[in-house]
């Protein structure tokens, strides 16, 4: 009879190019995989509905891949420290397998659940699977992690990447007798997001599980990836990959995402395209530089790396900040930016710093309310690019830039210049004119004819404000960057 071995799947919602279950399965062919319901991050109050129904759809499609495979999923809704080793002791499992994560509860989670398996005499073994690079490989020359992503991105570009993991197939699963005890263990048929207690009616942008994500791949980097460089920054166009949500659960493995852009590259006729594909890979980047450090440095997690952010005087205002969230701030790309969040559970890259900018810059709100209310809303909420995003546009994080200020008109002119965005999430506005809603200057009649409401606040005024406290933080903390 072969070993069996546990497969515990966390954010790596696929059986292709997966490092962990390829390992499992060039081990035993009797490999099964468990994921856990883990209420520690479900029963949190930042947990958005339509994330945990991508996330539910995907583990359907995932045990549809086992099935195909010859074996299992299995799902168990409890503690993973306890429901884990627990699961493992009644099969007589041989060893659990899974993927390293990088963020601080996953890592402390995963220390306990090794103590007790290694307690019980259960092998574990644990890869790293969801960055092109671990944290380990990219150090300076001094050894130290990377905290300014430039120098990371060249040191990361430079560096060979890993071929795609071979395919999971002809695995053997657990036998009818073994299901009943892994029941009795705990074991329980997939249930509904609904089920969980999250309701999410609304379409995805991207359709859960491996086919979908790997389509949406194929069709990315066959066409808009050409054009990338100059389409990404403009939220009416679909210029971007749209992959964020794969990526974020692992429904896509990120050294198959690399070969698509080898693939790609090798296509490319022009400059043009090839710088196209090389920014694309900057966001993939992007994404890995900050799981390196959320990895290095966890207390990202609970508020501002900078100093003079640290200790900064957030107003707060609520009735702000529940303008900002229903997007009814009188400023129509912050508003049409936040109203496509709310209705589609996705935001373009742009609009999130032109809001995240205004919240903070603006609106004198502490980014970490924002930062929350975007895990509460996006089906691509990550910790560790959330709280970049959120620490970047807030000028708080670990940036050569320390402060930047966005003026949303000036943005709009740029980025959407036939106000295509702005009519196309607000559409009470459809009727004024474009240059009106680019500069925010609706006339009051206007804002009165449509139930538009009048600006919350002045931009002119609320950023001097803003950089008036933040002076007068340079003084008390001192040493800390010119502000530009
Ligand atoms: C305030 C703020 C909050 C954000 N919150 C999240 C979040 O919770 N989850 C999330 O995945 N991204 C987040 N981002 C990054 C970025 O906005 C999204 O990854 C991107 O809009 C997703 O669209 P796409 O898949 O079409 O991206 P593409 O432009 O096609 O990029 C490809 C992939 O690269 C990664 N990526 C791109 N830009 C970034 C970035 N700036 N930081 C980290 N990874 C990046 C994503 O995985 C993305 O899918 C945030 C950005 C800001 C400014």
């Amino acid at each position: 009879m072969s070993d069996l071995i546990l497969f515990l799947h966390r954010r790596d919602l696929r059986t292709a190019d997966n490092v962990g279950l390829s390992i499992a399965r060039q081990r035993s062919p009797k490999v099964v995989g468990v994921f856990c319901l883990d209420p520690n991050l479900l029963q949190r109050d930042d947990i958005a509905p339509a994330r945990v129904t991508y996330m539910i759809g995907s583990l359907r499609s995932l045990q549809q891949r086992y099935a195909e495979a010859g074996s299992q999923l299995l799902i168990l809704n409890a503690d993973p420290r306890v429901a884990v080793p627990n699961l493992a002791k009644t099969l007589n499992a041989k060893a659990v397998f899974w993927n390293w994560d990088v963020e601080p509860y996953s890592q402390e989670r995963d220390r306990a659940m090794i103590s007790a398996l290694n307690q019980a005499g259960i092998e574990v073994k644990t890869s790293w699977d969801q960055l092109l690079h671990s944290p380990e490989e990219i150090k300076s020359g001094s050894g130290s992690p990377y905290t300014v992503y430039s120098p990371f991105w060249r040191n990361w570009v430079s560096k060979p990447k890993a071929e795609p993991m071979p395919n999971f197939v002809g695995a053997e699963g657990l036998t009818e007798a073994e299901a009943e005890t892994a029941k009795s263990a705990g074991a329980i048929a997939l249930p509904t997001a609904k089920d969980l207690g999250f309701v999410w009616d609304n379409a995805l942008m991207l359709e859960p599980g491996e086919q979908a994500a790997q389509a949406r791949l194929a069709e990315f980097c066959d066409a808009a990836i050409n054009a990338y460089q100059e389409q990404r920054n403009f939220p009416a166009n679909p210029g971007t990959s749209r992959l964020s949500a794969a990526l974020k659960f692992g429904v896509i493995g990120v050294r198959s995402v690399w070969a698509a852009t080898v693939t790609a590259l090798e296509q490319s006729r022009s400059d043009e395209t090839q710088a196209s594909i090389q920014t694309w890979r900057q966001e993939l980047a992007w994404r890995e530089f900050y799981q390196h450090v959320m990895y290095f440095f966890p207390e990202l997690a609970e508020g501002a790396y900078r100093k003079v952010l640290k200790t900064f005087p957030w107003e707060n205002n609520e009735e702000y900040f529940q303008a900002w969230c229903e997007g009814r701030t009188g400023y129509p790309i912050v508003d049409a930016a936040m109203r496509q969040m709310n209705e589609t559970a996705w935001m373009h890259n742009r609009c999130r710093m032109i809001v995240a900018s205004f919240l903070t810059k603006d609106l004198l709100v502490d980014f970490r309310l924002g930062e929350k209310y975007f895990m509460q809303k996006l089906y691509d909420g990550d910790l560790s690019a959330n709280n970049g995003g959120w620490q970047w546009s807030a000028s708080s994080g670990m940036d050569p830039k320390p402060l930047r200020i966005f003026n949303p008109a000036s943005q709009a002119k740029k980025f959407d210049a036939d106000a295509d965005y702005i009519r196309e999430w607000l559409p009470e506005l459809r009727g004024v004119d474009t240059k009106d809603l680019i500069t925010g200057e609706i006339s009051q009649s206007d804002r009165d004819r449509c139930g538009y409401p009048a600006a919350i606040v002045d931009h002119n005024q609320q950023q001097r404000k803003f950089k008036e406290q933040y002076q007068q933080q340079r003084t008390i903390t001192g040493k800390e960057p010119e502000v530009d």
